[in-house]
């Protein structure tokens, strides 16, 4: 048998009429259950059922399709019926043993781990997996195909481990003559333009760097957003969890986020200790402080996108107004980048102005192509960068079939990344280019999940992180800081810049 569900429900009293007196309600209510939720896409029956006193075990079986559903179908009729005739409530439910049976895409490379108990064996490209012992909510709120799914994620995150991520080149731009010029991050420090900030990751922009970077700020608002009709928003700068629940991140980047705790209370009194702790050691009492805040309840902006499709939850969007376009310049990105830190490049906290549209897969389509004109603009003409897009889909979502990329024709979804050159790292076909923004249509993940419609039709959503201090790093590693050597329509841009700061 395929799918085997063994329940366990402990009744509030024993039915009047012994072992058999349910003999003739229980196969009637299960058949009417099974017809109602599963018949259409599979088979399934009660296999057996048992009253020993006040204790009553049923077990589904099913084929092409999971037996909860009945189940639960079963439980509800069940507690009415009982309710009804015989006065008796259902106390408790218990699942004794859930088994099911379903495909993989070959055997693991590596032990599968679960956080629920279980056994889980493979034969060939079929998995058994039994789960004891589970409550009542998990067949409510589905946990065993979520299980499934986490098996069959895993098996094939662990054949594509170490494959690079899927890279194809789009554009590129005409190569230009680059002068030898040093890391812009060591010259920009040697020049007093930045100082290392006080925690991790963090820098601190002088006068020069402040005015380049809302420079760049400036260019992409006047050259990309005002022209394609882009409106602000200004957005809180903590993500809640349910938010990042919805959007995924939860799951995918748990180990990237700084996370936001509060005082369990603002009362100076409960703080009298922690602050003569401070007034005598003029030190941090951590454990003191541990014991004062609560653990996270949310985490600092990581990206802006997930907040604006909160903003929109449960909305309709007028089909003639469509497509909306909108952007946040105002919640700073918080990203715990550990090793990977580097100068301006790479920073633990950064500016970003996050577009984001949502309109019919059409209109995205052509959004995308004036987006591309408009940045291209930008890149060739005001910032005479050397760059290039190239389409970029994680390797195991390729093969996950969740993305078209082989074919032209099927790159609609899916994310663009502009690169820059950086000529202090090497040679144009030896070095890493560095990824300066980037720009994705999601199709209709995030209006699905934040229930975002319109009138009529499919509504989809993208959007485009413009990094500024990516588009600075680029910038002064082609042109340097002197600004004799900047194209004149940038200089017209910066204007007159602030004077030099001098530290003695
Ligand atoms: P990367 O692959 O470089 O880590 P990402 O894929 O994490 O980038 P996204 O989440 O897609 O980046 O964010 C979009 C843009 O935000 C990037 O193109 C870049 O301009 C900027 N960005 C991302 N991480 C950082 C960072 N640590 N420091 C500075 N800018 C960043
Ligand atoms: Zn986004
Ligand atoms: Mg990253």
């Amino acid at each position: 048998m395929e799918n085997l569900l063994e329940a366990e429900l402990t009744l509030s009293a024993p039915p009047p009429g012994g072992p058999t007196a349910l003999d003739g309600l229980l196969p009637a209510l299960a058949e009417e259950a099974i017809a109602r939720t599963l018949a259409r896409r599979g088979t399934g029956r009660l296999a057996s059922f048992g009253l020993t006193h006040d204790v009553l075990r049923v077990t589904f079986e099913s084929e092409g399709v999971r037996p909860h559903q009945a189940f639960l179908a079963f439980l509800r009729r069940l507690t009415e019926e009982l309710g009804r005739k015989e006065k008796i409530g259902v106390r408790s439910v218990r699942i004794r043993r859930y088994r099911v049976e379903f495909d993989v895409e070959g055997r693991p490379e590596a032990p599968i781990t679960l956080p629920i108990e279980h056994t889980l064996h493979i034969e060939g490209s079929r998995a058994h997996l039994e789960l004891p012992d589970l409550p009542e909510e998990a067949l409510r709120d589905n946990w065993v195909d979520r299980t499934i799914a986490l098996v069959q994620e895993k098996i094939r995150r662990q054949s594509y481990q170490g494959k690079e991520q899927y890279w194809a080149l789009l554009t590129q731009s005409p190569p230009r003559a680059q002068a030898a010029r040093p890391d812009p991050t060591e010259a920009m420090l040697s020049r007093n333009w930045v100082r290392s900030g006080p925690t991790k990751g963090k820098w601190f922009l002088g006068p020069s760097a402040a005015h380049l970077l809302r420079t760049m700020d400036r260019i992409a608002r006047t050259e990309v957003l005002k022209p394609l009709g882009f409106e602000e928003v200004v957005q809180p700068h903590h993500d809640s969890f349910d938010i990042l629940l919805k959007t995924g991140h939860l799951e995918g980047l748990p180990g990237e986020f700084y996370y936001v705790a509060e005082p369990k209370s603002r009362d100076p009194v409960a703080w009298e200790r922690f602050t003569d702790l401070v007034k005598i050691t003029r030190k941090v009492p951590e454990e003191e402080l541990a014991r004062l805040v609560t653990g996270p309840t949310a985490v600092s902006c990581y990206a802006q996108c997930p907040t604006i499709y909160w903003w929109l939850s449960g909305r309709t969007l007028p089909t003639g107004e469509l497509p909306l376009k909108i952007f946040d310049g105002s919640a700073v990105s918080n990203r715990y980048e550990s090793g990977g830190r580097h100068g301006l490049e790479r920073v633990d906290e950064f500016h970003r102005i996050e577009p984001v549209y949502v309109g019919t897969p059409e209109q995205l389509l052509d959004l995308r192509e004036e987006l591309l004109k408009r940045y291209a603009h930008v890149f060739d003409t005001i910032l005479e960068l050397e760059w290039r897009t190239a389409w970029v889909t994680p390797f195991y979502m390729q093969q996950a079939g969740a993305v078209g990329v082989e074919d032209a024709q099927e790159r609609i979804k899916g994310t663009i990344d502009f690169e820059a050159y950086l000529p202090y790292r090497g040679t144009r076909e030896a070095s890493e280019w560095l990824e300066f923004q980037n720009l994705s249509i999601v199709g209709d993940k995030y209006t699905r999940a934040f229930t975002i419609k319109t009138q009529k039709g499919e509504l989809w959503s993208g959007c485009s992180g413009i990094g500024l201090e990516r588009w600075l790093t680029a910038f002064l590693a082609q042109k340097g800081l002197d600004p004799t050597d900047w194209p004149s329509k940038f200089r017209e841009y910066v204007g007159e810049m602030p004077p030099e700061l001098r530290f003695l």
